[in-house]
């Protein structure tokens, strides 16, 4: 049997939400009739503390749609430089939106403080872009995992808007951002003008994100998602599994971040030829830093996979594995071994 540490997103649906789903009621959401829709945007909108929510297909069109409707053509969006937005979204925010990316290295972590960003914006002049979108990303997917604390986004978030900047959040795992700290999703959720969150990994939905944000906002996504092809009809049939997961999995994902503790501390101990910087594991995602020099990550990952554990590339010199609802804590303690032993 293989363990499937490659990424939260391979997730498949319960038992009980696929029983969810079939017995869903759903409508034409072109039509905005779709029951069920409704019902997954009133209620994450609710748990957010915003106005309104937009269930869209991915993270990808949240985010877009988060940089389309708070800004115009010629603008600048800061972000840490292993944002996903700047890495994992091909180019959409210059190809879709017409703005550039200005990507600045956080200190440490990828957790974005208010000096590096004061670097970063721009003196108004008309030679000059205009800074006109802050995102971060919480917790940070490329930087393994790594949360903000509620105070340094206050912090972040007084300061974008005292130089009237606006702040979007890349929540795709806020989820767990909140089952590690004990902050709300609605405490976080306060200080964003956007926020976007995914049902389909830790929370184990097989389909969609939801933007949220002001009522106004929501509404220019909800055009822009038909622009760019994202209106759905039955979405109904899997809104109900992003509601199922957002009503029963959420509390859940502590087990998540516990098994990628465990997984983080054997490895860390036992294996000899790459290193794991514990400090940095506080959710569910472990970076394993090859101590090879060039390492050929395709190799190392298809002789583990052989070996019956399949991780996925973190860095360029790293492996990553994370923790999700579909593995064990006892099947994260043996891939650990068998990760720890292939690497020693
Ligand atoms: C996965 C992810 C996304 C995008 O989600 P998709 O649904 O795969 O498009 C956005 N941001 C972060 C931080 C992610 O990890």
């Amino acid at each position: 049997m293989t363990i499937d540490l490659r990424s939260d997103t391979v997730t498949k649906p319960s038992q009980a939400m696929r029983d969810f789903m079939a017995h869903a009621p759903v409508g034409d959401d072109v039509f905005d009739e779709d029951p069920m829709v409704h019902q997954l945007q009133n209620e994450v909108a609710i748990l957010l503390g915003k106005e309104a929510a937009l269930y869209c297909p991915s993270g990808c069109m949240t985010n877009q749609l988060a940089v389309n409707i708070q800004t115009q053509p010629g603008d600048e969006v800061i972000l840490e430089t292993d944002a996903h937005i700047f890495n994992y979204e091909t180019t959409a925010a210059s190809f879709l939106s017409r703005v550039q990316l200005n990507p600045v290295k956080a200190k440490s972590k990828g957790i974005l403080s208010v000096d590096i960003i004061e670097d970063a914006i721009r003196e108004p002049a008309y030679y000059m872009p205009v800074s006109r979108l802050i995102i971060i990303e919480n917790t940070h997917n490329r930087a393994g995992g790594t949360i903000y604390t509620i105070e340094k986004v206050k912090e972040l978030s007084d300061f974008a808007h005292s130089k009237g900047i606006l702040i979007h959040l890349d929540g795709a795992r806020l989820w767990n951002a909140c089952a590690a700290t004990g902050t709300s999703p609605k405490e976080y959720a306060q200080y964003f003008d956007t926020v976007s969150v995914c049902f389909s990994k830790g929370l184990g939905a097989p389909v969609g994100s939801a933007i949220c944000g002001s009522k106004e906002n929501i509404t220019k996504a909800r055009r822009m998602r038909k622009i760019w092809g994202g209106g759905m009809r039955q979405a109904g049939i899997i809104a109900a599994g992003a509601l199922y997961a957002l009503r029963n999995n959420r509390d859940r994902l502590k087990e998540d971040n516990a098994k990628a503790r465990r997984f983080a501390e054997i490895v860390a101990k036992n294996a000899k030829n790459a290193t794991i910087d514990l400090d940095s594991v506080e959710t569910n995602i472990v970076l394993l830093e090859l101590t090879e020099k060039n390492p050929i990550i395709p190799k190392y990952l298809s002789d583990l996979s052989a070996k019956g554990v399949r991780l996925s590339q973190g860095k360029r010199t790293s492996l990553r594995a994370v923790a999700h609802l579909d593995v064990t804590m006892d099947e994260c303690e043996k891939a650990a071994y068998i990760v720890s032993e292939y690497l020693s």
